[in-house]
């Protein structure tokens, strides 16, 4: 038996029990966390606020910050020892006594977080994007396309800073070509539209 953790994406594209069957019975056993990681995440980007003065860049989406990257200025941002929340999740199931000796699978929305998570060389652990982990099981399970992320922009708003939404490339892009972080305390950025449900790891109709 496997363990399986379904990223948030994922579950609210499924009927659970439907799902966890089909899961079962081609021997994953679902996995959840005992950690609000949510929440977590979220307290640690409060604290790094507190603690500098330089622009602090959302480091939850891979992919945003490789975009970032031409343009960042070590002299005015920041980008925080803050792992995603999804790899907060992995590392909580990749340490705990209980599922040490058995094999963890951790979906992915996207491409870059199971690349991301894969070079973290957890132990008895693998990332894989939901797309490429549904068609090795090469079974059906009816599934709908997500219209909203179940963690849309606006993930920062009650810290109560100065903050900029952004999701896509070219929003992302344009905003570090104009040098608008000189503006704002905080840079929420996702590389898809309107968040994970457009990731290149869950799209269905790709
Ligand atoms: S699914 Fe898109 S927005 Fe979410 S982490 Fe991956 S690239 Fe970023």
């Amino acid at each position: 038996m496997k363990y399986i953790f379904i990223n948030p994406v994922v579950d609210q594209m499924y009927v659970r029990e439907k799902l966890d069957k089909v899961l079962l019975e081609n021997g994953y056993q679902r996995v959840e966390v005992q950690t609000d990681w949510h929440k977590i995440v979220k307290e640690k980007y409060a604290k790094a606020l507190k603690e500098t003065n330089l622009t602090i860049l959302d480091r939850r989406c891979p992919k945003a910050i490789e975009t970032v990257s031409p343009y960042f200025d070590e002299k005015e941002m920041l980008e925080p020892n803050i792992e995603p929340i999804l790899i907060h999740c992995a590392i909580e199931l990749a340490t705990r006594e209980d599922l040490k000796q058995y094999k963890k699978i951790i979906t992915t929305p996207c491409e870059s977080l199971a690349t991301y998570g894969n070079k973290l060389g957890l132990e008895n652990t693998e990332f894989i994007s939901w797309k490429i982990f549904i068609k090795k099981l090469a079974q059906e399970v009816e599934g709908k396309q997500l219209n909203e992320s179940p963690i849309p922009p606006g993930y920062f708003t009650d810290l109560n800073v100065k903050t900029t939404s952004l999701s896509t490339k070219e929003s992302i892009e344009n905003y570090f070509k104009k040098c608008l972080h000189k503006q704002d305390e905080l840079v929420e950025m996702l590389y898809c539209h309107n968040g994970c449900n457009n990731g290149d790891g869950v799209l269905m109709d790709e």
